[in-house]
């Protein structure tokens, strides 16, 4: 028997009708591209989502086709996520970070027809644009410019798209919550990227779970500003999520360095933000050079890459800011986990409690982890038994775009590529990427822990650990570190400051300083690269 509810279907759309239904007067604040400010609301920025979808069809986009974005995180970026998912197409962030050829073959790859890009890009797309032969529409996300219009006639303006567009345009209705809505590229280390399409229905769920407390934990009373690029995993989903709450949103357009976000969360009263470790460096350093306190700031959350527990301490001793670290990829939507506590946790000692704070966290409804060993055989959550991460639930990818790389699941789980333990209650800690671990002597050494660590010393600013060729231990980590401006770097006391925090064996065999630590388009250290460079130089 079935129940007797409505059925209506969980699509994008409805989450912008609702924002304008209800919070309709609830501020969006986004800087453009030349740093100028646009402020609007929910209402807003609903119309021109519904004067773009007209436009959408107008220029002849079918459902499925895809829509390519290269942008920052402001208000039109915002509106294209609405409009192209909402009328049935699927939209394609694009990563501006990643090397030119590698946007050549994810956009031929994905076949986008049509290409919105903010005015930075406009040289990159004049790069681009003999090699796409699959787009049809190349549109600025400006409003319209004669001189530009004259020296690149292949060009379209986003306003003129909007001005000829129907006012009274509705949403299509002949979209299932099972349609693809949107498309985001893993980086791929090794390899061509590959492509992971969400569904109406995947991004919902996921949206309304991550606002819910013990996730991200967002209100119609927050201000949130986004600092992870809409092109990195749909900004982790906040773009959705925001509008589901009814909460301000501040868009910060291209200047993510420590001056422009203080003076944005001070101005707009931000009371929780997003990003990945490296942002948050840049913030904290500037807050303690100039003396500022940020008073609305009431928590971030950190994630794509391990938080050093030092940035924790320092945002919460320092800031009273709490840092919600949580674990993702883009395969999972990317939400995996969040560190927030228990109940029971409550009553802890101040030194386990910050403790448990630095794992990547637990689970929430709708996902669901497993550790398992090199035969695929399931090891108990412990918190000691390491291995192979695994997981599943309504948005984790069943498979790639395009079907690339074959049928990804073992037995119905998404193998992560991570290596974690994972205790009783959920709680989860990340190893390594499996690629990365280090294996000396037939026992593992966690390349993470070795980073965090270095990254709590005074003198450090940047550092990596690596597995380096070893005669007599197959593998030893290797220390690369860039010093904090101006200072000296002596091997022999750096590597001492490991003695008591780590087993002896799992200390670095030596120590490379450097100028930077090379990181792929999604922040991520290149160990590949360091690796190729430094991987000898222990034989
Ligand atoms: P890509 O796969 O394109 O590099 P993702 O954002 O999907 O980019 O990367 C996912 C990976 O990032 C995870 O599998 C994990 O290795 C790493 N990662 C993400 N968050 C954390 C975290 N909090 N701690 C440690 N590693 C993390």
């Amino acid at each position: 028997m079935l129940g007797l509810m409505m059925d209506q279907q969980l699509l994008i759309s409805s989450i912008a009708d609702h924002a304008a239904r209800y919070h309709g007067d609830t501020e969006i604040v986004s800087l453009n591209s030349d740093g100028s400010q646009f402020r609007y609301d929910y209402s807003g920025a609903h119309g021109n989502m519904l004067k773009l979808a007209g436009a959408l069809e107008k220029l002849g986009l079918e459902k499925t086709d895809r829509v390519a974005t290269l942008a920052w995180n402001n208000h039109r970026h915002f509106e294209i996520y609405f409009a192209v998912s909402g009328n049935g197409q699927i939209c394609h962030t694009l990563n501006p970070r990643l090397f030119p050829e590698q946007l050549i073959y994810i956009i031929n790859h994905a076949e986008d027809k049509a290409l919105f890009f903010d005015q930075t890009f406009l040289p990159l797309v004049e790069g681009l644009r003999k090699h796409l032969g699959t787009i049809k529409h190349f549109v600025l996300m400006e409003d319209h410019d004669s001189e530009l219009a004259k020296t690149h006639p292949w060009l379209s303006f986003y306003g003129d798209l909007l001005a000829d567009s129907d006012e009274n345009y509705s949403w299509p209705d002949n979209i299932d919550e099972r349609d693809a809505c949107s498309l985001c590229y893993t980086s791929g280390t090794t390899g061509n990227p590959k492509g992971v399409l969400f569904s109406h229905r995947s991004t919902l769920i996921h949206a309304m779970m991550s606002a819910t407390p013990d996730v991200m934990n967002f209100s119609a009373r927050d201000c949130l500003l986004p600092v992870v690029p809409m092109f990195h995993v749909n900004a982790w989903g906040t773009p959705y999520a925001a509008p589901m709450v009814g909460a301000k949103l501040v868009l910060p357009g291209p200047g993510l360095d420590g001056e422009s976000l203080t003076k944005l969360f001070l101005a707009e009263g931000v009371t929780i933000s997003a990003g990945v470790p490296t942002i948050w460096g840049g913030l904290l350093d500037y807050l303690d050079a100039n003396n500022i306190k940020l008073p609305d700031m009431k928590r971030t959350v950190v994630g794509g890459s391990a938080c050093p527990p030092s940035m924790l301490d320092r945002f919460r001793d320092d800031y009273d800011i709490e840092v919600l670290h949580a674990w993702g990829m883009t395969e999972l939507s990317p939400l995996g986990t969040v560190n927030n506590i228990k109940n029971k946790h409550l009553k802890m000692p101040e030194d386990e409690l910050r403790q448990l704070r630095t794992l990547q966290g637990r689970p929430p409804f709708g996902v669901e982890l497993g550790i398992f060993d090199d035969e695929a055989k399931q090891l108990p959550n412990d918190g000691k038994s390491q291995g192979d991460l695994y997981c599943r639930g309504p948005w984790v990818m069943s498979e790639y775009f395009g079907g690339e790389g074959g049928d990804p699941l073992v037995d119905g789980w998404f193998p992560t590529g991570d290596v974690a333990t994972l205790d009783e209650d959920g709680f989860m800690c990340i190893r390594d990427r499996s690629k990365d671990i280090i294996k000396s002597g037939g026992e593992w050494i966690s390349s993470v822990e070795l980073e965090n660590l270095a990254m709590g010393h005074p003198d450090i600013g940047d550092a990596a650990v690596i597995a380096a060729s070893h005669k007599k231990w197959s593998e030893r980590p290797l220390l690369i570190v860039v010093p904090k401006d101006g200072i000296q770097i002596d091997e022999k006391v750096l590597l001492e400051y490991y003695q008591g925090k780590v087993a002896k064996w799992w200390i670095p065999d030596a120590v490379i300083v450097t100028k930077e630590i090379p990181r792929n388009a999604t922040g991520k250290i290149r160990k590949n690269v360091l690796r190729e460079e430094y991987g000898n130089s222990l034989r």
